[in-house]
């Protein structure tokens, strides 16, 4: 179980319409939001990551440290929602360094993970991963092995996976698909698990567990469970995919934590570390250098 805990308006798709400057000066919602999900998650007794927003843990400290106290394990998702393709191996860098310092300020524990925004670790950006492991992270959660508009590398392995670099390997943990044919199809999360009937998510879920043997991960954002959110512009496209069904949600994640055990994705990845010599080839083909 992982949550990416920004506000509505950090959201990729509207890059452009909120531009960083007036972030401050929006109606923050995270607060409230992220608090109702750790209420859930207690009701259920469920530990979740949370890949925090650096900019989010500057302002709201005491949500990291909650979200910590609760038993949680707090990942980064970056400093300030940049798609890492769009950005300078050094301005990653920096970004990545500040949000790792922020969290572990705020939560007083070791940060391992990160998530990068908008899944935007894609064949242009594969240098972030080294800059990942120099910055003293253990495992990514942003290599999405489908095909998508703004992410995805549709032939990169589905399940976790250990990466050899120079520095060392780096763990990545993909978010969940299931195979049809030749594709890989998402099955748990975020817009997927909004826009598209629960059933496809539960079936998903119970054929990567059941057929494969695998654990799911599964993605959400605060504002996924918040209908009151204020509206902004997108354009169509935009608009469907940041505001459908977002009264449904929460009911559908209580459904989803009744249907199915969770656990961190720090878990997951420390059980891969140790599986990978005996279980897994680390070495995988791909039609380009990683
Ligand atoms: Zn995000």
């Amino acid at each position: 179980m992982s949550i990416d805990v920004e506000d509505y308006f950090h959201v990729s798709v509207f890059d452009g319409i909120v531009p960083r400057h007036l972030w401050e000066r929006m109606e923050s919602r995270v607060v409230a939001n992220t608090t109702r999900l750790l209420d859930i998650f207690e009701e259920f007794g469920v530990r979740s990551t949370f890949f925090v927003l650096g900019w989010v843990a500057e302002r709201y400290p005491e949500l990291v440290r909650t979200i910590a106290n609760r038993g949680h394990e707090v990942a980064s998702h970056g400093y300030a929602h940049r798609l890492i393709y769009d950005q300078t191996p050094a301005a990653f860098r920096s970004d990545v360094r500040r949000a790792k310092q922020l969290l572990e300020d705020a939560s007083g524990r070791q940060v391992l993970g990160y998530r990068a925004p908008s899944y935007s670790i894609t064949p242009r950006s594969l240098w972030a991963l080294d800059v990942l492991l120099e910055q003293g992270y253990e495992y990514d959660a942003s290599i999405f092995p489908i095909r998508h508009d703004r992410y995805g590398i549709p032939v990169s392995a589905r399940h976790p996976y250990a990466i050899p670099r120079s520095r060392g390997a780096l763990i990545e943990v993909p978010g969940s698909t299931t195979r049809l044919g030749p594709l890989n199809l998402p099955i748990a999360g975020g817009g997927y698990f909004r826009i598209l009937p629960y059933w496809w998510t539960r079936w998903g879920i119970e054929r990567v567990n059941r057929q494969e043997g695998r654990p799911a991960v599964f993605y959400l954002h605060p504002w996924e469970i918040d209908p009151e959110q204020p509206r902004l512009r997108a354009g169509r496209l935009g608009e469907f995919r940041h505001y459908r069904n977002l009264r449904r949600t929460e009911l559908r994640l209580r459904q989803l934590l009744t249907d199915f055990r969770f656990e961190t994705v720090g878990a997951i990845a420390a059980n891969t570390r140790v599986a990978v010599p005996q279980a897994e080839p680390v070495g995988f083909p791909l039609p380009y250098s990683w």
